[in-house]
């Protein structure tokens, strides 16, 4: 069976990482998205029907721009995972405003944009999964986190919102929310002090946090079912985590 093009935001390291592997081992035809694209082509990935554009998802012409070349090659896409994402801890009394900034831009922002560019398509084919990697700071509040779990309480809202608008045309929204994981994202916090209190957080549950590769296979249990069944949300995170 012909599969369809698959794309994904935020490739180059992480969770997105791990699913051009996964999707990649199943054949998949894909486009993978990020701003450093020499890492995406350093993967251990089959590139034969793997395509690899620099986008920085708080533009949308960006966007655009790749997903109409991928699909000029291999079709309609089928499935949209935003996962591009920043967090940047600090206390909110001291921390710059442009960090909030730039947390807003790309983890709302860049998967507003990214829905806009593919649900027309999606919803005139009735057919589609757009999954939004949100967070479990997305539903509950961490200490140091206040923009960030601003932004993924966003990504919640706007997530539901959307699927309940597009549901009748059989396209599904779905969200994936992990918990801690080991990724380049905290390497970005230049906030000494709230790394150091994320990291004995981490303790708390022994130093074991989640693998990565489990957050993949979350995403693609949720495309791996029917069209007519929607998993709307998968929370996963290490046992150990409170
Ligand atoms: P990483 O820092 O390893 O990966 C983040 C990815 O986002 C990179 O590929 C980066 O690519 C991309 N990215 C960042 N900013 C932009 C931008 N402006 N435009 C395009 N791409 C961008 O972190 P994770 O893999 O951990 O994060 C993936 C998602 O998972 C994020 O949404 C994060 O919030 C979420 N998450 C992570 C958790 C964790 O503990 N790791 C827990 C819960 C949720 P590049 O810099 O090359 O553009």
């Amino acid at each position: 069976m012909t599969k369809n093009l698959i794309v994904i935001t935020g490739a180059s390291s992480g969770f997105g990482a791990e699913m051009a592997k996964l999707f990649n081992n199943q054949g998949y035809p894909m486009l993978l998205l990020a701003r450093r694209t020499e890492r995406i082509k350093a993967l251990p990935l089959d590139f034969t029907n793997v395509r690899v554009a620099g986008a920085d998802v708080t533009n949308q012409e960006e966007l655009r721009t790749a997903i109409s070349a991928a699909e000029a090659e291999f079709g309609p896409l089928d499935l949209l995972v935003n996962n591009a994402g920043v967090m940047l801890l600090g206390n909110v009394t001291m921390q710059d405003s442009s960090q909030w900034q730039q947390m807003l831009n790309v983890n709302v922002m860049g998967v507003l944009n990214g829905i806009q560019v593919v649900l027309p398509g999606m919803i005139e084919r009735e057919h589609g999964t757009i999954i939004n990697i949100s967070s479990l700071a997305g539903k509950k509040t961490f200490v140091n986190h206040a923009a960030y779990v601003a932004s993924k309480f966003g990504v919640h809202g706007l997530s539901e919102t959307i699927r309940e608008e597009v549901s009748g045309h059989n396209v599904r929204i779905a969200m994936v929310a992990p918990g801690a994981a080991e990724t380049e994202l905290l390497g970005h916090t230049t906030d000494k002090q709230a790394v150091t209190d994320y990291n004995g957080w981490k303790q708390t549950m022994g130093g074991i946090t989640l693998n990565p590769r489990h957050v993949a296979e979350a995403v693609n249990f949720i495309y791996s079912m029917p069209q007519s069944v929607n998993v709307r949300e998968i929370d996963i995170a290490a046992t150990r985590q409170d």
